[in-house]
């Protein structure tokens, strides 16, 4: 380790220490304390729902829950003791969703890269890194993840949750997929001697019952997503049409299908190309995962089988030209089977999913706003994609996504209009989770809530979560 990234080390546990104290404090009040209470004043609120916003709104938050929303005014006559947060000059949101995420993965444009990866670093050493990735997150604006499969890192995202749901480290809500599964010989590592045990990127599996058994076992160690590859060689046919290689027979696809809602789980299905994604929907899968080439028929389908779509758009920006084949292409693809997909009534169905750590965790995932307005939404859409969406598709609509009595209180903040510009997302500048403050620089500066706080520890707090990682980036959109 040089001496550079030893002092980040230190600084992040420095920064850490000042982020987590005060926060895990509030989290855990003295047994019979009254829950504590804090009213939100916001200049303008978009709500997730609504289609327009409104002004001078209070959100009243008591524990981690919001309890009342509603005029400020009216609100600020019955919150007597709360703590007052003024966000009079901005705009307030849903805390931001991402359903598709990497946090045990640091970018990876080619498969150099991911090899590095699985190959150099520990999995305790990789789940160092995802908690710097999960606290970026938070901070960026991210209060939940859906984290697709840990890229051979076996369970290390079920012990992360855990320790931000636990307080031990800052992070957003968690719904991860643990390993993923793919069948023999159709993921990396691949290429290499014969005589090598390589690691494996996903949980290899072939074979039906193979399939339960391995599905069983995911659902044992904490998965709340199965995570299936659906496709892999990419090309574009003559007709026009992204195409590719399916993984699985159609009876194993029903066999993760069945499973896995047979134990109250859903499936998401890495899908790219047209084989993938017939593949996928004719077994029955929630989500479908890229699908850089829909066509028509198959969004038709989606729509009529109420599977959710989640187009990853920056991800394959970032790694086209690194990757060369079919990859420059199938952004123009992807880009073509997005405004088919609003023509066609999918609207309700495309929920906001980057695939960041596909990308270095050093880009801001709020990029891909930027990409759905450029492809023909709205910004309120594309916020509602983020948060009401978002939170559909995870089954949580009564718990995230909104800002309305009941849900978790967790709140983000911008400073300019969203709706104007939608880059505003890139620049979040108050963050709440379950009621507790994480990023609150409206002034201009970082003070990472709570008492006692040092303003400088804040600062290098901030700066450390920015840190570009000491490695190369590795690759797992992978299965080229
Ligand atoms: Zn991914």
């Amino acid at each position: 380790m040089s001496r550079a990234s030893l002092q980040r080390a230190v600084l992040a546990l420095v920064a850490f220490a000042v982020v987590v104290a005060p926060a895990h404090g509030q989290a855990t009040p003295a047994a019979g304390a009254p829950a504590r209470r804090a009213l939100i004043r916001a200049g303008r609120l978009i709500d997730g729902l609504a289609d327009a916003p409104r002004s001078a709104q209070g959100v009243l938050v008591e524990g981690e829950r919001i309890v009342a929303v509603g005029p400020y005014a009216e609100l600020a006559g019955r919150a007597e003791g709360a703590d007052r947060i003024d966000l009079s000059g901005m705009t307030v949101l849903p805390g931001l969703i991402d359903n598709h995420t990497h946090v045990l993965l640091q970018g990876d444009i080619t498969a150099a890269d991911y090899d590095e990866q699985l190959l150099k670093e520990s999995i305790p050493y990789r789940t160092i890194r995802a908690t710097v990735a999960a606290r970026t997150a938070l901070l960026n604006g991210f209060t939940t993840i859906r984290d697709l499969e840990t890229e051979g890192a076996m369970y290390a995202d079920v012990d992360l949750k855990t320790a931000i749901a636990r307080g031990i480290v800052p992070g957003p809500h968690m719904f991860v997929a643990t390993r993923a599964f793919a069948p023999t010989g159709m993921y990396p590592l691949l290429g290499y001697s014969w005589e090598l045990k390589m690691p494996e990127g996903v949980q290899i599996v072939d074979g039906p019952d193979e399939i339960r058994k391995a599905v069983r076992e995911q659902v044992k160690y904490g998965a709340d997503w199965i995570k299936v590859y659906a496709d892999r060689r990419y090309y574009v046919a003559a007709d026009g049409r992204l195409r590719s290689w399916v993984n699985f027979t159609d009876e194993e696809f029903k066999a993760f299908v069945d499973e896995a809602h047979r134990l109250g789980r859903k499936v998401a299905a890495h899908a790219v190309a047209w084989d993938g994604v017939d593949a996928a929907l004719r077994a029955g899968v929630n989500t479908i995962e890229h699908g850089d080439g829909l066509t028509p028929d198959l969004i038709d389908r989606m729509v009529k089988q109420h599977v959710y779509w989640c187009p990853t758009i920056y991800v394959g920006v970032y790694v086209a030209q690194g990757r060369g084949g079919a990859w420059p292409k199938m952004i123009e693809l992807e880009r073509q089977a997005f405004g088919v997909a609003l023509k066609r009534g999918m609207l309700p169905l495309i929920s906001f999913g980057t695939d960041a750590g596909g990308y270095a965790w050093t880009e801001n995932q709020a990029k891909e706003f930027g990409y759905m307005v450029k492809y023909g939404m709205t910004p309120m859409q594309a916020i509602k994609s983020a948060t009401s969406v978002a939170a559909r598709l995870l089954d949580q609509e009564d718990s995230l996504g909104t800002v309305a009595p009941g849900r978790y209180a967790d709140l983000i903040a911008t400073k300019g209009d969203p709706l104007a510009d939608v880059a505003e997302l890139e620049r979040v500048k108050f963050v709440m989770k379950g009621g507790l403050v994480y990023r609150n620089d409206r002034r201009g500066r970082n003070d990472n809530v709570g008492e006692g706080r040092s303003r400088g520890a804040a600062r290098r707090g901030a700066a450390e979560a920015r840190t570009r990682p000491d490695s190369p980036p590795v690759a797992h959109l992978g299965a080229k």
